[in-house]
């Protein structure tokens, strides 16, 4: 350990990092950024780096973005703190609801607030059994997730979360929840098989499982509209009309997961109208504030909150809520963050690069390590692969994907792989020229990555 700082030993003496190998960390240590502006971070010896995943897929509108500190510091001064639990309101409470009612791609009554991605669908989990108790349906109870997805880590939201590690040791998934088929084309299609058969045999999948489990048990089906942390993978796009078809023959509420598509990300406000879903519900996180306060919300149609008002109307009141619900500063920073996505029409920005970044993205598909390159909007991924002609997947002990990006952090671009996707999700802002210089980036970090690969024998 005698090669790490002062605040590298402490580090690791100290804190739990998620999402890490706690192992491998007490000998590598931590990557202490104190420091961004614009695109980019600075590390404690000064080093420049381009974030390329927008931190955790939510700076959407980058660093040390002045109107959004000054927004959240008039909060604070005028207003610290207030609930908006037992009839209290607030003015930013107010006009953020009425402008997520305005922006919401489905029917949308009200909006409930909370303060994560994971808060948001644990709440879609909790309204979803209570609407059915409501009704009188308490039979009604499963939700189906899909295989790869993510939808957070608390019990509820971690259980809809379709990652081997994300349960294991935890005693995950609970009941109720259950997983159907992933939409990624590359890795699942049978030989031969072609996108359009391929989504046939998936909505054929869902149907058989919801008659299987009987229609009268299944509440809800949720899905984000490209899979983030799944390894960002875009469905074909015959998937969610021939998904949408199968829900509507049944009574079930659709979930959209806009944690990480929402407020732009494909080029449009939302994934959902990108992808061709019909959700009854989204969920909301992550850019809704940029990133510079913690804030989840969903939307609550009209029938659920029929069903809210006559069980408040029975139990004397609607009994959830977090302390920090609607919180002052996180709705007033929201609401300048939406302002500024209008005012400096950063959906239309997205559209206009993302052609460079669709197109940078697609030239490495003929590089020896990649075998799927995808890309829409501000999102894609490589996917490595051992054996490009059979796809054959890397030894996952020999985790390349995680030393591509070490690798690529070596030379000034942070991103994220998931297994051996190597994930892109800049912030919204960045231009075309840094777009390219990006992926000037990664196409070095390929070459040394391929050096490595054959110097130590990885395949
Ligand atoms: N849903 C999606 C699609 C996500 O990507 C994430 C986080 N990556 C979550 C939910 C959970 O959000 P949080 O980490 O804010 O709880």
């Amino acid at each position: 350990m005698s090669r790490l700082s002062n605040m590298a030993v402490r580090d690791i003496e100290t804190v739990i990092h998620p999402y890490t190998n706690l192992a491998r960390h007490r000998e590598t240590g931590p990557l202490i950024l104190n420091e961004g502006r614009g695109i980019h971070l600075y590390d404690d010896k000064g080093k420049r780096y381009i974030e390329g995943l927008a931190g955790l897929w939510c700076t959407s509108l980058g660093y040390g973005n002045e109107e959004l500190v000054e927004a959240a510091a008039q909060a604070m001064r005028k207003l610290s703190y207030t609930s908006i639990f037992s009839g209290k309101s607030h003015d930013s409470a107010i006009e953020l609801s009425e402008k997520l009612k305005e922006l919401a791609p489905c029917p949308t009554s009200k909006v409930l607030f909370g303060g994560s991605g994971s808060e948001a669908n644990d709440m879609q989990i909790k309204l979803t059994w209570y609407m059915s108790n409501a009704r009188g349906l308490p039979k009604k109870k499963k939700i189906i997730s899909r295989q790869r997805a993510y939808h957070g880590v608390t019990i509820a939201s971690a259980s809809l979360t379709g990652l081997p590690w994300v349960h294991a040791d935890f005693d995950l998934p609970i009941a109720n929840i259950l997983h159907t088929s992933c939409p990624h084309h590359y890795r699942f299609a049978e030989e031969g098989e072609t996108e359009d058969q391929f989504t046939d045999r998936l909505a054929k999948d869902l149907d058989d499982l919801i008659q299987k489990e009987g229609p009268e048990t299944v509440a809800a089906f949720i899905a984000e509209p490209i899979m983030g942390a799944g390894g960002v993978i875009i469905p074909p796009s015959s998937y969610f009309p021939k998904i949408n078809a199968v829900l509507a023959k049944y009574d079930v509420r659709y979930i959209a997961d806009e944690v990480i598509c929402g407020f732009g990300r494909t080029g449009e406000w939302f994934g959902t109208t990108t992808m061709g879903m019909k959700p009854t519900s989204i969920s909301m996180a992550k850019a809704i504030t940029s990133a510079y306060f913690p804030m989840g919300a969903i939307t609550i149609e009209e029938e659920l909150y029929q069903a809210m008002l006559d069980e408040s109307r029975k139990l004397g009141t609607f009994g959830h809520g977090f302390t920090y619900t609607a919180h002052p500063v996180g709705c007033a920073v929201a609401l300048k963050t939406i302002e500024i996505y209008e005012r400096d029409k950063t959906v239309e920005h997205v559209r206009q690069v993302a052609p460079v970044f669709e197109k940078r993205i697609a030239q490495f598909a003929d590089h020896p390590l990649v075998g799927n390159a995808r890309a829409k909007g501000l999102l894609g991924a490589l996917e490595l692969v051992a054996d490009k002609k059979t796809k054959r997947a890397f030894d996952p002990k020999k985790a390349i994907g995680a030393l591509c990006a070490d690798i690529l952090q070596e030379n000034g671009l942070i991103v994220r792989a998931m297994g051996d996707a190597v994930a892109f999700c800049p912030p919204l802002v960045i231009t075309a020229d840094e777009i390219n210089e990006m992926f000037d980036i990664v196409a070095k970090g390929l070459k040394i990555l391929e050096e490595r690969v054959l110097k130590e024998n990885l395949r």
